[in-house]
This record gives C-alpha cells, structure tokens and sequence, in this order.
C-alpha cells in the first residue's frame, strides 16, 4: 500500500481492502451487465463522493452504457446530515427521459438523498429508475429505499477513502477506513 501521508493518525482501521472492492465491484458490473442486456442504460453519478465508483463500475460493465452526472448533497461539511438536499445538473439540465437510469451512489446512510434525486428523477420522465451504491449503512435508514445493487452493507461508522470524504479530505485513499471519531469530534 503507498505510503499516504497522515493516513495513520485519522484511520483507526481498514474496513475494505482495495482487492475486496475490485472483486465487488466486477461482480456487480457483470450482474448489471447481465440484467440490463438488449438495452443502454445510463449511469447517473452523484458527484462528489461516487466518483470513483462510478469510473470502475463503468469500466467493469460489458454492455452500452453512458454516464452523466449531478450534484446532490445532503452533508456540507459536517459528519451529519443537514436535512437538505441539493441538486444541481450542470449547464443544459439533464436529459433523462425514456432513459433507463441507474443512480450510482457512494453510500446509502439515512436514504434522504437518493429518496429526492430518485424522485427528480421520475418527475423528468426516466423510463426506470434503479439504485446502485458502493456502501450502504441499512442501520441509519429514515427514508426506505429500494436499493437493487449494493457492493457493501457496514456498520454504522464514518468512513473514508475511495471517493468518500470528510470535510472534503481522504478522497484519494483505495481503500475504505473508519474515521477516528476523534476527528470529528473535535
Ligand atoms: P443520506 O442522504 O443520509 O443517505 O446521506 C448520503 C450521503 O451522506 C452520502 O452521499 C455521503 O456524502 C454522506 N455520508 C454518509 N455517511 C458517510 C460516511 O460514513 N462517510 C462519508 N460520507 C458519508
């Protein structure tokens, strides 16, 4: 593993290793794949923290398939939810109707944000609209959701790392780490 810098004074511990993601994430691209033979569905990538999700899922699904992305956020800075979510498209708006949507998530926690974007979704006309998150935390759900793909279901910790971040930091790590609770904490 590189030498990240700090990394061992804000992660307490590695929940997922860069090798237990790839192999989840190349079976998940092989059931979408699978399911969604004959048509082209279009991966909708919730910026930020999907990022990096989003780029291998892509890469590991065999069929046509496009991507675009919007900007939903319920969390500002803090390791809480606000209660708001805000959803922006970029110049043009987006253009989902008739498509075959798959939402591509970071992590599914209180449900509040894909419960809106789902929503925004539908009211554009999408023709379906199917969610696939990268980490799910079942334990903190307020808004119930049907969620069709999910590479991990965790404990209800902050984590970091392979696109998730906190206060805008740890992005780049491969790896999924718990937080040190100190961190934001204080
Ligand atoms: P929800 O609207 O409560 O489901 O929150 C989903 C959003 O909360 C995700 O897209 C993340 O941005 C953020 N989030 C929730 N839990 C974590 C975590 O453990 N680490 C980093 N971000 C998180």
């Amino acid at each position: 593993m590189k030498d990240f810098e700090n990394v061992n004074s804000v992660i307490e511990r590695v929940l997922l290793t860069e090798e237990q993601i790839r192999d989840k994430v190349t079976e998940i691209g092989a059931r979408i794949s699978d399911e969604y033979k004959g048509r082209e569905p279009l991966m909708l990538c919730i910026l930020s923290g999907s990022f990096m999700f989003a780029s291998d899922l892509m890469r590991a699904i065999t069929i046509p398939v496009g991507i675009s992305f919007i900007y939903a956020s319920s969390y500002g800075d803090a390791s809480v939810s606000s209660g708001e979510v805000d959803i922006r498209t970029g110049k043009g708006g987006l253009d989902v109707s008739g498509r075959d949507v798959i939402i591509v998530e970071d992590i599914v926690d209180t449900g509040r944000t894909l419960t809106a974007v789902k929503k925004y979704l539908e009211d554009k006309g999408a023709k379906s609209v199917e969610i696939c998150t990268f980490l799910d935390k079942p334990e903190r759900r307020v808004f119930p959701l049907d969620v069709k793909y999910m590479c991990f279901d965790i404990p209800n910790e902050f984590v970091v790392g392979y696109g998730l971040d906190y206060a805008y930091k740890y992005r780049q790590l491969p790896f999924v780490g718990v937080l040190k609770p100190e961190i934001y904490t204080k």
